[in-house]
């Protein structure tokens, strides 16, 4: 997504000239995500295209052993998407109708789709207004004799509270699978996200903490789930093709469950291992820059800033502000409109999934069901944060936020 060069006029914003005559803060546009791919990368995956074997194999192996390790979880299968990987994670735990899937609304749909494409029931639960992630109390009104999982999201890559959620799911005997798309690398309580529930699965997509291009991972500790989730990726069938296709391979093979077509290709693989190399430098710079609008915008009236819990080290995917509508002029749209005229990309997280046309239209959601979620995506924006933003993007980012703010303050 290489929006640089892309001027103003082409956004769609020359309707709203930047703020007080017209020079934007800076000109180019910053996108609020982009993912950091090196040459070392290219040459990775030029390496595999050279070789005799690009489907799931060697190397797929190797980028799951190593993933597994980074999150301090016994077993990795690697897919072809995040969404894919809570397909596979749902599938691995063997939900179907009538089966019930307690989970947040403030996140992306996949989350709840995947419950959908097995015919589970997704049943929403609102959030805790401070962090933003699912709020175990209002998740324990949802339960019914048909509840079999609860499906949290570490929102923005803040843990959820881990020690509930796991007595919670202990005392009811549900499968705890974390959404932890936003979360690679965070910890709570010392303890690595990947680390804790029954199953946990992770996105790759290129605006995520590391990219494969597309891609996702499902990990666990538990051995029949990592059995059946490596069978469900690949049709369901009882052996992978480097066992049949190989010299001291057999032809037979049998097809045991009705599985998907959800691996990863070497390729992909290849681009994540050196991805996975460069996390800890990525996840520093993110909490460098997360800590510098922290400081930037703590004090500003108008705005929130995000609650960081003490006891967890976030991940920092997403860096949000919610405005406070009373101190300002405008609402929220129109200062998202006025950050791009500054030639500033922000964009929101989330809205609620419950408000979507097919979710209002199939489960009967309607306006009004999640207030907290509902009321927070009104007020909500998400800048930009990623770890190959310059010094000068941060300071950029902080300058047209002032300038904004400060020019639609009451
Ligand atoms: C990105 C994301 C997903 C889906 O991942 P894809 O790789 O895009 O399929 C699922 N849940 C959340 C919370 C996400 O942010």
């Amino acid at each position: 997504m290489d929006q640089s060069g892309s001027g103003v006029q082409s956004l769609g914003t020359a309707e709203l000239p930047a703020i007080e005559g017209g020079t934007p803060v800076r000109s180019t546009f910053l996108p609020y995500a982009r993912q950091w791919v090196g040459e070392k990368e290219v040459e990775k995956v030029t390496q595999v295209l050279r070789s005799d074997w690009i489907t799931q194999g060697p190397v797929t192996r190797e980028f799951e052993k190593e993933f597994a390790r980074k999150v301090g979880a016994r077993f990795a299968v690697s897919v072809n998407s995040g969404t894919s990987a809570l397909h596979v994670a749902l599938a691995a735990i063997g939900i179907g109708s009538p089966d019930e899937v307690i989970t947040s609304p403030f996140t992306f749909a996949a989350t709840s789709n995947a419950v959908l494409y097995l015919n589970g029931v997704p049943k929403f639960a609102d959030i805790d207004p401070k962090t933003y992630n699912l709020d175990p109390d209002k998740a324990e009104a949802r339960l019914s004799p048909n509840t079999r999982v609860i499906l949290p999201v570490h929102f923005a890559g803040q843990p959820c509270n881990m020690d509930r959620l796991v007595a919670f799911s202990c005392k009811h005997r549900l499968f705890l699978l974390e959404d932890a798309a936003h979360a690679l690398g965070a910890t709570y309580r010392g303890k690595k996200i990947g680390s804790i529930g029954s199953v946990t699965i992770f996105s790759f997509h290129p605006v995520k903490h590391i990219t494969t291009g597309e891609g996702g991972m499902v990990v666990t500790n538990n051995e029949a789930v990592a059995e059946r989730a490596y069978m469900i990726r690949t049709h369901g069938i009882d052996k992978d093709a480097g066992k049949r296709f190989g010299k001291e391979g057999n032809w037979f093979y049998q097809m045991v469950a009705l599985g998907y077509r959800f691996n990863m290709s070497e390729m992909q693989a290849a681009l994540g291992l050196c991805q996975l190399e460069k996390l800890d430098d990525f996840l520093e710079r993110r909490r460098e820059i997360a800590g510098q609008y922290q400081s930037a915008f703590r004090d500003m009236p108008e705005v929130v800033t995000p609650h960081v819990e003490a006891d967890s080290e976030h991940a920092w995917h997403l860096y949000t502000l919610q405005i406070r509508r009373e101190a300002l002029r405008v609402g929220r749209d129109r200062i998202i409109e006025a950050l791009k005229a500054e030639n500033i990309g922000a964009n929101v997280h989330y809205i609620p999934v419950h408000l979507h046309p097919y979710y209002r239209e199939n489960l009967d959601t309607k306006e009004g069901d999640y207030p907290i979620a509902e009321g927070l995506y009104r007020k909500i924006l998400t800048l930009p944060l990623f770890p190959r933003m310059t010094d000068k993007d941060v300071e950029d980012v902080i300058l047209a936020v002032k300038k904004v703010i400060g020019h639609y303050r009451k």
